[in-house]
């Protein structure tokens, strides 16, 4: 994992915590917020607290939006202490913490009701833009 244009921080912890101050790690987040309906657990939808976690490293400061996941802190933690020693993949811990907590009904048509107004917007603009022509 070598990048050239994240000097460390003043902290001195690394290029890391460099990238999680960087104009480009909070655009991406707030992009992802905006197409999920906030920041939102994906295990208890709670938007208190809630974290930006790396399924995988692998795209590092090249994150595809399913690398990223909101967590709330509780469940942020509980999913690093499951995959501690690599027992079981991410994937599966995450997998494992939903079937494991009850979807507050609520919440979750709030996202649904957010999600298709995103989506009525997107294709009001889409119907703008074919009668420009
Ligand atoms: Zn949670
Ligand atoms: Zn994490």
């Amino acid at each position: 994992m070598k990048i050239k244009y994240l000097k460390p921080d003043k902290t001195g912890k690394g290029w890391y915590q460099g990238y999680l101050k960087s104009k480009r790690w909070r655009r991406k987040v707030s992009k992802l917020a905006r197409q999920r309906g906030g920041k939102i657990c994906v295990v208890c939808y709670t938007r208190k607290n809630v974290h930006t976690h790396h399924m995988t490293y692998k795209r590092i400061t090249k994150e595809k939006p399913r690398d990223l996941v909101f967590l709330c802190k509780d469940h942020h933690f509980t999913l690093h202490e499951r995959t501690k020693n690599k027992a079981v993949s991410m994937k599966q811990a995450l997998t494992d913490l939903k079937a494991e907590h009850p979807r507050p009904v609520f919440e979750t048509r709030q996202v649904i009701i957010r999600y298709s107004d995103e989506l009525e917007r997107q294709n009001n603009h889409i119907r703008s833009l074919a009668m420009q022509k």
